[in-house]
This record gives C-alpha cells, structure tokens and sequence, in this order.
C-alpha cells in the first residue's frame, strides 16, 4: 500500500491550525460567558418558570458545544501531531479553560437535580419542555444520589489525588515496563503493547512466550494491583454509600438507563450460551491442525487468508455494502470521503488504531484510521464509518444534550455497519481460507465482546463481594478469576496456572466500574438488529434509521421499543445468540468442507 494513496484530514472547517487567532479569542469569550451565565442563574434554577429553564438550556447547550469545538479540534491534531510543540501548546491551553468552564457551569445540573419534586412536575406538565424531558428526568433520576455542591466539588477535587492517582498509577507502571522476550534466538526487550501483538502471531511458539512473559510479569506485580484495586473497590464501596447506593452496579445502571433485571436477564443468557464458545474453540483447534486449543491460541490467526485491498476498493465496497441498507447511509459515508474527513495514512506521531469524532450537532464527524490495506482494515472503515452515520442522523434531529447515544447503544450502528459489510463480503467470496477467516473474525468479535465481558462482568460482580468482606489478597483475585473463566472455557480450552493472573492485566477493570457488560449489550443488541432486517427489510430499514436519528433522547429501553424491541423480555437476548450459534454452525461447515 503506498502511503500517498492514503488520505489526510482536512481541518480547515474547524480552524485554520493549531496557531489559528480566533481560537484564543473564542476561548476568551466563553470565559465571559460561562462567568455570565454563572452570574444569572446560579442559585436560581428551581425557581425558573418552564420557559426561561427551556431558554437557559439553550444557552448552557450553546456554551457546552462552543467549548466543545476547540477541545474537539485539539484532540484530533494531537491524535496526528502529539509531539508538536505548537499543537501541544494549544492543547494546554484548551483544555484549562474547558476545565474551568465545566467547573463554573456544573452548578446547573446539580440545581436541576435538586430541585423540589413538585417543581419539576410542573416544568414537566409544559408544552415547552418536551424535547427536554429525557434530560429533566435523568437529573430527577440521579437526584437522590447528588451531594451538596461543596461536598461535590470536594470529591470531584479529591479524586484527582484519589481514586484518578491510583488508576494512573496503574497506567504508568503498565506503561514503563520493558519486558524481554526471546525471538528468533535474540533477546529483544519489549513494552506491554508490543507483546500484546504478538499474541496473534502465527508462530505458537512465539505466541506462547509472549502470553507468559505478560502474565509473569502480571504476577511479580500482582501485590501492587491487588491494593491499587482493594482501594478502588472500597473508594466505590465508600462513595456508593455517601449517595446511598444500594448495590456497587448500581450508579452504572443508572447512568446507562438499564435496569437491574435487563442487565440480570442478559448475563444469564450469555452464561446459558458459553457451550457454543466452547464448540467454537474446539473448531479452532481443528482448523488449526492443533490437538488442544491452550490459552494462548485463543488470539491465533488462521494461515492463508490475507488478501490486500486498495483504499479505493475499500472506499467501494463499503459505500456498496451501506448502499444495500439504505442509498441514504451510503450518501452520508460517501460524504466523509468527498469532504475529506478520514485520516487514513499510518505515519510516525500518529495515534495507534482507529476512532470517529462525533462532535456536536452541526459540526460533521471526522474519521481516524491506520489503513494498511487488509481485511480487518476495511470491516475497522465499515466500523468507524457505522459511527459517523449514527452521528451525523443524530445531529439532524437532536439538540446537544441529546446527541450523544447511552454507552449500551454506542456502538449499535458501528457494529451493525460491519455485519452488513461481511454479508455483502461473504455473498461474493469464493477463496475458502478468506471465508472462513471472515466468519472466524466475526464469531470471535462476538465471544470477546459478549461472552468474554460477560465473564469479567461476573468475576467484578464477585470481586467485588469478596471486597465488602475484607481485604482480598492476590491469590484471592486469582481464584475468582479462574472460577470464571472455568466456566466459560470448559475444557475447550486449555489454560496454565499463569492465566489466573489475568484479572490485573485488564486495565476496563481497573479504571472503570461494570463497564464490560455494556460491550455485550451492544453486540447482542445488534444481533437482533441484524435479524430484524434480514426478517423484513423494508419494515426495519426505516425504524432503524430512525433509531440512529433518536440518539441520546430517551433510555434504551424506549428507544428500542419503538423497533418492536422489548429488553425485559428474557428471550430477547436468546434471539441475540442465535446468531451467533448460526455462525458457529456455518463455520462448522466451512471447516469440515476443508479439512478432510
Ligand atoms: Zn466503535
């Protein structure tokens, strides 16, 4: 792939550059008008009439979106330039007036939520308010668990030495290890990423090193992560009980919109499914000539299935695949190409992997990519370019504070994006080795991010627990999470005494909680979605699209059921995993069909 078929990004919409004038003056000016704004209404929000709340959220969404594009913009040139002087300058400067602007204008949602019960009726009774409702009854919802502001600002204060220094520290010891590794008969000296790599490798020997030389290190450090995450839990034990949180999933729940019982239902299911992971694995091995599948074949490649794409057959075959959903999705996706809104080129400086920038409503979505020309790369496009659809229908229709969809519906456009993009791949493919490799990519996106979260979900679950008792030392963590991954790996998978240190080398568990779950909503989610369509395209063309123009302006629960989707129901998330058994099942077939 020449690097210079590969496109750049074309900021010029946002600002000139990094050294742009009107930055400085911008950031000048929402200083004074977040102080101004502080200056109306603080103190006052309870005692608003509907109409002038309705006018003074306006203005916040006003203030928050103008902060919000130079802070966007900053992040996506360090995302290309991080180690530019200029750029880093600027970004300093960015985000220290962001922080203060957050700071000064944190008082509002705090005043909403802790508003007289009646008074919110009342906003809520008026006309005027309905686009708005969404967000007045979230803030009612977290009102019971908001602190006085002062005890806010404390905490929000004290977790910067508190709990957001134990979780760096985590990240800064991770980060500076240099690990050696024996390859090819040289000792070369590793970092934690570059060894991470390796655990696809095709040589098995190599992968093997390199899984041990991980969980090794992971288990010489293990003291050191067991009290970093015996005082996280306890900080979350502590705090959960100062805004009387009656369970530690709790403040997730709330903050994703889902209820106990939804998040019960789904991991129940998952769990009932691990047989058809472990039927999986069991083809792996198969597929792979190897007598056992061992832990460190988990990640392995399957030979013979690389096939280089252009950028312009990428930019093809996905624009045909969004094309088949809907001319509309493939217009919006064209649009990122034609308007420059994908950085593709690999280069020294850049940021590793891929994202989409949503921005806000109003200011178009730009795309980050490291494009190197495989199949991955191209379902990485369809994934990112899933995003910028949903944002781009969201922004349409939604005002700020109901742009941005709930972490469980985050990722419902991008992975449905990639599964109509390998249906569109498979209908076409006749090279045996690249079907399979695009059925095996699928199925095992859909174990690592349904039934492996789930796994990690229950272990944090019980980690947790175990936490409310007492201390639990390392050898404690070890145990659960071995319990955990007995159950989901059965005896498909072979796994060495190492494996049980893998709860330290997950950084999810360390600097959020319960948020793994959600990844297995999502994939599940669009599982059915997926159904949905192929069931009755022209039923479900329209109500997905609309589903992606809701964005963040009701709960999951709602916004789904308006697709005919109900998330208490038990068995909707069985309908999820058939999929994924059916997937199984063709893999299957591709695999007896070549392996005598
Ligand atoms: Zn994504």
């Amino acid at each position: 792939m020449k690097p210079t078929d590969l496109p750049r990004w074309d900021l010029s919409v946002l600002y000139a550059g990094p050294n742009a004038p009107e930055i400085r003056t911008e950031l000048a000016a929402l200083q004074t008008a977040a102080e101004r704004f502080a200056e109306t209404y603080q103190h006052r929000v309870a005692s608003l009439s509907a109409a002038d709340l309705m006018v003074a959220l306006g203005s916040l969404e006003t203030l928050l979106g103008e902060i919000y594009r130079p802070q966007a913009h900053a992040s996506l040139l360090s995302s290309t330039d991080a180690l530019d002087d200029t750029v880093r300058a600027m970004n300093t400067a960015v985000s220290d007036v962001a922080t203060e602007v957050h700071n000064r204008l944190r008082f509002f949602d705090l005043e909403l939520a802790s508003a007289p019960e009646e008074v919110v009726a009342g906003w809520m009774a008026e006309a005027v308010t309905e686009g708005h409702r969404h967000h007045l009854r979230r803030a009612r919802e977290s009102a019971p668990h908001v602190l006085s502001t002062e005890v806010e600002r404390v905490i929000a204060t004290k977790n910067l030495t508190g709990r957001r220094a134990w979780s760096q520290l985590y990240t800064e010891v991770t980060a500076g290890w240099e690990i050696p590794l024996e390859v090819d008969g040289e000792t070369r000296t590793m970092n934690l990423a570059q060894l991470r790599a390796l655990r696809t490798n095709t040589d098995r020997e190599i992968r093997r090193r390199a899984h041990q030389a991980i969980l090794d290190r992971f288990e010489r450090e293990s003291p050191l992560f067991a009290y970093i995450l015996n005082t996280l839990y306890q900080d979350h034990r502590t705090e959960g009980d100062l805004r009387k949180y009656t369970d530690p999933v709790a403040p997730t729940l709330l903050d994703d919109e889902i209820d106990a019982a939804t998040l019960h239902a789904l991991m129940s299911a998952v769990e009932a499914h691990y047989p058809v992971a472990q039927a999986y694995f069991g083809l792996k091995a198969r597929a792979l000539g190897l007598e056992k599948l061992m832990s460190h074949d988990v990640l392995a490649p399957y030979p013979m299935a690389t096939r280089e794409v252009s950028w312009t057959s990428a930019r093809d075959l996905v624009l045909k695949a969004f094309g088949a959903l809907h001319p509309e999705v493939a217009d919006i996706a064209r649009r990122f190409f034609t308007e420059r809104r994908i950085d593709a080129e690999p280069r020294a400086g850049k940021q590793d992997g891929a994202f989409c920038a949503g921005m806000i409503p109003g200011t178009p979505p730009y795309v980050l990519l490291n494009y190197t020309g495989n199949l991955h790369d191209v379902l990485t496009l369809a994934h990112e370019l899933g995003h910028g659809v949903h944002f781009v229908l969201a922004g349409r229709r939604q005002s700020l504070v109901n742009y941005w969809p709930t972490t469980p519906m985050a990722e419902t456009a991008s992975v449905f994006a990639e599964m109509v993009l390998t249906r569109d791949l498979l209908s076409s493919e006749r090279d045996p080795a690249v079907r399979r490799q695009l059925l095996a990519t699928r199925i095992e996106e859909a174990l690592g991010t349904i039934h492996r979260q789930v796994c990690f979900t229950r272990y944090e679950i019980r980690a947790h627990a175990r936490r409310a008792e007492g201390v639990v030392p390392a050898a404690g963590f070890s145990d659960l999470w071995a319990r955990e991954h007995d159950r989901l790996y059965g005896t498909a998978v072979e796994r060495t005494p190492g494996d049980a240190w893998g709860w330290a080398a997950i950084p999810h568990l360390v600097h959020y909680r319960f948020y793994c779950y959600a990844y297995a909503f999502g994939q599940l989610l669009v599982f059915s979605l997926y159904r949905a369509w192929e069931e009755n395209p022209s039923i479900f063309v329209p109500r997905y699209l609309d589903l992606l123009a809701s964005g963040g302006s009701e709960s999951p629960a709602v916004i789904l059921s308006r697709v005919g989707i109900d998330i208490t129901d038990p068995t909707f998330w069985a309908r999820g995993l058939e999929v994924v058994t059916r997937m199984v099942e063709d893999f299957r077939s591709e695999v007896v069909s070549a392996v005598p």
